[in-house]
């Protein structure tokens, strides 16, 4: 399935990693300078991006700031079940709370598109 052009500020993506750990894809607008882990370049102040906010299987959250391009190319390719979601769904303050109970103990198993 192609998910050209997203996420945007609609809808997010969601996949898991091989190591069983929810990823979600959520579009930015960079307020600082990141680094993107994918190219080690620069991501620039203003630059629409992608956030990639990890919940682990075990419980915890972490995230960083992708360039699109970079996203596409690297990061999706290495998950697995890739599904659009709405991006209401991926707030990080969702995901924290999410990351502070363990996969199995989450309640509802996976967002509503
Ligand atoms: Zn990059």
């Amino acid at each position: 399935m192609s998910h050209d052009g997203l996420p945007n500020s609609r809808q997010s993506l969601l996949g898991v990693s091989h190591e069983g750990d929810e990823v979600w894809l959520i579009r930015g607008i960079s307020q600082k300078q990141y680094t993107c882990p994918g190219c080690y370049g620069d991501v620039e102040i203003g630059e629409d991006h992608v956030i990639a906010q990890t919940v682990m299987r075990l419980g915890g959250t972490e995230h960083r700031h992708w360039h699109r391009s970079c996203a596409k190319r690297i990061l999706e390719p290495g998950l697995n079940r890739v599904k659009a979601v709405n991006a209401r769904e991926a707030g990080r303050s969702k995901l924290e709370s999410r990351g502070k109970r363990p996969a199995g103990k989450r309640g509802r198993r996976t967002p509503r598109r």
